[in-house]
């Protein structure tokens, strides 16, 4: 048995924020971040449109980014407080991601973050509220996941919340909010999608009902990630489209090591989430392609990359990703990243163990020892092969 879930309703396009005003309520929260979405007017229309609706409306400001647990707890306590039935978060991952988890602590006070960390055991939601993801950013797609990523600062651990409980009811994916992003944002966001359609492809949960949404969300971030990093809005508004086909199939499908690494570099080397997947994704495809070149050659057919062999074809998906990384002033090493050798070899052990640890580990489709960890890992680092 296998399980498919999505928002029940995805409002797309411009002008789509709009929506909030037939939502039907009496209470909405409106959860943001550090203040991107109030100086571009975001904000001003949102409350707006939910009074419009005929619904009181309470602002939690201030969300940072890489949200705390006690941010969480804030953020839940103010829900006590106020009783919405909605609770709508707008802006990048970290506000969409806070508002997941302070919704748990809402519904069930009594229930512990320690509980909420073990995946898929969260109790029923929905019993006060509803919930409303509107991204601002084209990369992470929380708006259709089930996943939530809090930090406690006291472990210095980053925990990723996995429960389809969490799936928010409505996204609203308005290309006008991502048309605020900065170019590097823009380039770290649009391989992180990359990636996660890439690992969603060829992740162990992967079906008939994810393999269409990723296979087509990594054809239109080829066709248009460059531009959208260039200005073109148009290009832009596709990544927000495509970004959020990829996170409905990993979702669904999960991810691979890609993500264990990029989540275990990050705090060490203060390498950016996306950047990171960026420079791991063509070693890591390498290293799977063992495994499962048949689909990466589906992935470079459908590319009209060239290649007879599925060998060849997926050398040529690893060129095309390096190249994309270039036109995007990605580095292709964690050297040129400029990580320092004595850095990386102090680290590495720690790195690769706790990368098999990961929860993304599980789904690659290569099962993954400690010591290959470290075997990708130098290759990431120096740049050869893997
Ligand atoms: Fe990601």
């Amino acid at each position: 048995m296998s399980r498919f879930t999505l928002p029940r309703d995805i409002y797309f396009g411009e002008g789509s924020l709009a929506e909030l005003k037939n939502l039907k309520g009496k209470k909405a929260i409106l959860v943001v971040g550090g203040g991107s979405m109030k100086r571009f007017g975001f904000l001003d229309q949102a409350v707006n449109y939910l009074k419009e609706a005929g619904m009181e409306v309470e602002l939690f400001e201030g969300v940072e980014p890489d949200p705390s647990v006690e941010t969480v707890m804030r953020g839940a306590e103010a829900m006590r407080k106020f009783q919405p039935d909605w609770i709508v978060s707008m802006g990048g991952g970290s506000p969409i991601d806070a508002a997941k988890a302070m919704w748990i602590f809402y519904e069930y006070p009594e229930f512990t973050f320690q509980e909420a960390v073990i995946p898929f055991n969260l109790p029923e939601l929905r019993q006060k509220a509803r919930f409303v993801a509107i991204p601002s950013t084209s990369g992470t797609a929380t708006e259709v996941t089930a996943f939530s990523v809090i930090t406690d600062y006291k472990l210095r651990i980053k925990y990723p919340l996995a429960d389809f409980n969490i799936t928010p009811d409505i996204a609203i994916v308005d290309p006008k909010l991502a048309e605020t992003m900065p170019q590097q944002l823009t380039a770290h966001t649009g391989m992180d999608a990359l990636t996660h359609a890439i690992e969603a492809y060829v992740a162990g949960l992967h079906s008939d009902f994810s393999d269409p949404l990723a296979l087509h969300a990594i054809d239109m971030i080829y066709d248009n990630l460059t531009k959208s990093y260039a200005g073109d809005n148009q290009a832009r508004a596709q990544m927000h489209i495509a970004q959020c086909l990829a996170g409905m199939a990993f979702s669904n499908a999960l991810l691979g090591i890609v993500h264990s690494l990029a989540h275990k570099t990050g705090a060490i080397f203060h390498i950016p989430h996306g950047c990171a997947n960026a420079i791991y994704l063509p070693y890591v495809i390498e290293f799977n392609s063992k495994v499962c070149a048949d689909r990466f050659a589906k992935i470079a057919r459908m590319l009209n990359l060239k290649g007879e062999t599925d060998l060849e074809l997926t050398k040529a998906l690893v060129a095309s990703i390096k190249k994309m990384n270039l036109q995007l002033d990605i580095p292709l090493t964690l050297k040129e990243y400029g990580v320092t050798e004595s850095d990386f070899t102090e680290n590495l052990n720690y790195i690769a163990e706790n990368a098999v640890a990961d929860a993304c580990t599980g789904s690659n489709p290569r099962p993954t020892s400690v010591e290959e960890m470290k075997m990708i890992l130098a290759s990431i680092y120096y740049g050869t092969k893997v």
